[in-house]
């Protein structure tokens, strides 16, 4: 029996952690990258799947003859066909704890850098200036600022209690969580109102057919002139031709980014050319820590899956 690692490149498991699920008669085969045909070589026979960056649609889960479970090593599980492998007996398993302070910490690290403009002042000085006072205006003072944040679950919450500490305002938009955003947060009834008050827009919401494109030209339109947007969610949230075209009037002073609609970013992609554009390679779970813990979490959900008890975070139906 054995279990296949994905991305085993990206991210190896741990000597400990290959020992745990050999104790179990788990042999852990490890496969560089995802692409579509080597995974589903190496997946045919597996067990268990752990999966990072993997896609698999109905007609690759449909050749899966052994598998019990795919570990979604993370938060969002837009990548796998929930309903085609549970059509099939097979479970899928997610991680939803997994890096919230750390995707938290990352936010307000692109909300700080696009503020103060920290990666363009960074790339001038390297270049050999010193930029003025006069070239770096307008920066603006962050307390009694408007931070939007769209999506109150794990993450928003962290993010909201990171920016009132910094004195800012904190407004919320989550139609399915009112009470948890009325706690934190001031709530608001509509995204429109969210993105007209607010200075700052943050994005906490998972990608699903209904937040596809969640901001599109309309969406940006509505935010305020020389707002900044930031997304640590997923890229294809917004619409990034949109995006790209309020960075180009000027409507939006600058977005910070750790996902996009295309990953890893192409090289020709018109985003890379702004200096208003902060940009992190989906970086924002990449502590020790956060790997660790969804490391363990998994090796766990495959052992649960082998010895036949039930899973302990099972993607909602
Ligand atoms: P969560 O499930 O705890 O919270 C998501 C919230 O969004 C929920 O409260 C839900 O009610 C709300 N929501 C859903 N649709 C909405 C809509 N249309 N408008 C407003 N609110 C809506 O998820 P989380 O742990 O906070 O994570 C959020 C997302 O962050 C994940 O789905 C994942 O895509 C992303 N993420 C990214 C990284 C990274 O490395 N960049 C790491 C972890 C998670």
């Amino acid at each position: 029996m054995y279990a296949l690692l994905t991305d085993s490149d990206r991210f190896p498991f741990a000597p400990d952690e290959a020992e745990r699920l050999a104790a179990a008669g788990l042999e852990l085969v490890e496969l560089e990258g995802h692409d579509q045909a080597a995974v589903i070589d190496a997946g045919r026979g597996a067990v268990a799947i752990f999966v990072y960056h993997a896609q698999l649609r109905v007609e690759d889960i449909e050749q899966l003859e052994a598998c019990r479970v795919l570990v979604r090593c993370g938060t969002g599980y837009d990548n796998i066909d929930v309903r085609a492998a549970r059509a099939r007996g097979i479970e899928v398993t997610y991680v939803p704890s997994f890096g919230s302070s750390d995707v938290a910490d990352h936010t307000l690290a692109l909300l700080l850098a696009c503020a103060r403009k920290l990666t363009l002042v960074d790339r001038a000085m390297r270049a050999g200036g010193w930029p003025t006072w006069h070239e770096l205006s307008p920066m603006h003072r962050l307390r009694d600022r408007v931070l939007g944040l769209v999506g109150m679950g794990r993450i928003g919450t962290e993010v909201a209690v990171r920016a009132q500490a910094l004195g800012m305002k904190v407004l919320a938009y989550d139609p399915y969580r009112p009470a948890e955003a009325a706690r934190i947060a001031q709530p608001v009834d509509s995204l429109e109102e969210l993105l007209e008050q607010s200075d700052i827009v943050s994005l906490h919401v998972p990608l699903t057919p209904k937040t596809d494109k969640l901001i599109g030209r309309r969406e940006l339109a509505l935010m305020r002139d020389r707002a900044i947007l930031v997304n640590t969610s997923r890229g294809q949230l917004i619409d990034e031709s949109a995006l790209i075209e309020a960075l180009e009037t000027g409507h939006l002073a600058a977005t910070g980014l750790d996902v996009y609609a295309t990953e890893p970013i192409e090289s020709d992609n018109p985003l890379l050319r702004f200096e208003n554009a902060v940009l992190a390679p989906h970086s924002a779970a990449f502590t020790e820590e956060a790997l660790k813990e969804v490391r363990v979490r998994a090796v766990e959900e495959a052992l649960r899956a082998v010895s036949g008890e039930p899973p302990l975070d099972p993607v909602p139906a």
